[in-house]
C-alpha cells in the first residue's frame, strides 16, 4: 500500500512550531506582523487571503489586510509598498496575485523589501536561494521539502524529476532539492520523450497546471509522487475521467458542482511508494510556510 503523505498533519506541526516561536519573540517584546494586500474582488484570491489572515490570528501573528480597489494604479501600489517597507510593525508583505492588468506586477514585486518578501518572489531572494545563502524561499516549494523531510523520505542521492519550470514552483523546488543533494532533472513543455524521464524518478514533482497530466505509464513503481497541481473540474466528463464510481468525490461534486484534481492522475498514486493527495497534500503547506517565513523574516530583520 502506498504511504499517503498527510499535508494536514505536517502543516499543523509546522504551525505549532511557528506559534511557539511567536510566543518566544513576544517574550522579547517583538510582535511579528504580516501585511496582506488584496486588490479588487477576485473570489479565489479573497478565499486565499482570508485563510492567510485567519492563520495569522490562530498563531498569534499580527496581520493587516489592505484592500485597494480593482482600479488601483501601479504608482498607487508602489506608494503602498513603500509605506509597508517602512513600517516597523510589518515583517512580511504579501501581495496576492493575480493583479489587475493595468498594474505592473513585476515592478511591484521588485519593489518589496527583500527582507519582507515572505512569498520569496523577489529576484534578490531567488538569487540568494540559488547561491545557497540564507533566503526567504517561496512557500510552496519550501513546503514540498518539509513534506519529504518530515515523512523521512530520503532525498540525498535520489533522482528527483521536476515537471514544470515556473519561477514560483518548478525552478525553486528544483534548487531546494539540489541543496538537499538530490540529482535533479527539470522538464517542461519542450522536453523530448517526457515519460522516459519521469519513469526514472525516485521523486517526481508535478507542477504543470494540467489535470491528471502524469499518467500511471509515466511513473515507476514505488516512486514518491509529489503533486503540486490544483485543477478544478467542473464538467461531468472531466469528473468521470478521474473519479467515476468514487462515492466521496461524487458527494463533493454534487454539493459544490466541482472538485479538485492535481497534475497527477490519481490512478498513478496506486503504484507509488508514497504520494501527496489532492486536496490534502502540498496545498496545505503553502500557508504554513508563509507563516514560517513571516516569523523567520521577523527574526532575520532583527539579526536574531
Ligand atoms: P505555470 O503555468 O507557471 O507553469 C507550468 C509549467 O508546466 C511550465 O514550466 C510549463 O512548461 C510546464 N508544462 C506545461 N505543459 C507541459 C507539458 N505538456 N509537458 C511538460 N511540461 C509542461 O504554473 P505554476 O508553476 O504556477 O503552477 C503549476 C501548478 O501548481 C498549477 O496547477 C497551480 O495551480 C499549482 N500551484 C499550487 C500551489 C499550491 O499551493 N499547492 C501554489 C502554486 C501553484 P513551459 O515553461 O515550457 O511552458
Amino acid at each position: 500500500m502506498p504511504k499517503i503523505l498527510d499535508g494536514a498533519a505536517i502543516a499543523a506541526a509546522i504551525k505549532q512550531e511557528v506559534a511557539e516561536e511567536v510566543l518566544a519573540l513576544a517574550a522579547h517584546g517583538i510582535k511579528s506582523g504580516l501585511a496582506a494586500v488584496l486588490v479588487g474582488h477576485v473570489p479565489a484570491s479573497e478565499i486565499y487571503v482570508r485563510s492567510k489572515v485567519q492563520a495569522c490570528a490562530e498563531l498569534g501573528l499580527y496581520s493587516d489586510l489592505i484592500t485597494p480597489p480593482g482600479t488601483v494604479t501601479t504608482e498607487e501600489m508602489l506608494a503602498l509598498v513603500a509605506q509597508l517597507n517602512a513600517r516597523d510593525d510589518i515583517d512580511g508583505i504579501l501581495i496576492q496575485l493575480p493583479l489587475p492588468a493595468q498594474v505592473d506586477s513585476k515592478a511591484l514585486l521588485d519593489a518589496v523589501d527583500p527582507a519582507k518578501d515572505v512569498d520569496g518572489f523577489h529576484p534578490v531572494n531567488a538569487g540568494r536561494l540559488l547561491a545557497g545563502r540564507p533566503a526567504l524561499a517561496p512557500c510552496t516549494p519550501a513546503g514540498v521539502i518539509e513534506i519529504l523531510k518530515r515523512s523521512n523520505i530520503p532525498i540525498a542521492g535520489q533522482h528527483a524529476v521536476v515537471v514544470g519550470r515556473s519561477d514560483i514552483v518548478g525552478k525553486p523546488v528544483a534548487v531546494l532539492l539540489l541543496h538537499q543533494n538530490a540529482t535533479v532533472t527539470i522538464c517542461h513543455s519542450k522536453t523530448r520523450d517526457l515519460p522516459a524521464i519521469t519513469k526514472q524518478a525516485d521523486i517526481l514533482v508535478a507542477a504543470i497546471g494540467r489535470p491528471g497530466f502524469i499518467t500511471p505509464e509515466m511513473v515507476t513503481p514505488d516512486a514518491t509522487l509529489i503533486d503540486v497541481g490544483i485543477n478544478r473540474l467542473t464538467t461531468r466528463e472531466e469528473f468521470d475521467r478521474f473519479f467515476k464510481g468514487n462515492a466521496k468525490r461524487e458527494a463533493t461534486f454534487a454539493k459544490r458542482g466541482s472538485t479538485i484534481v492535481g497534475d497527477i492522475d490519481p490512478k498513478a498514486f496506486e503504484l507509488a511508494g508514497a504520494y501527496t493527495p489532492v486536496p490534502g497534500g502540498v496545498g496545505l503547506l503553502t500557508i504554513a510556510m508563509l507563516m514560517s517565513n513571516t516569523v523567520r523574516a521577523a527574526k532575520m530583520r532583527r539579526g536574531l
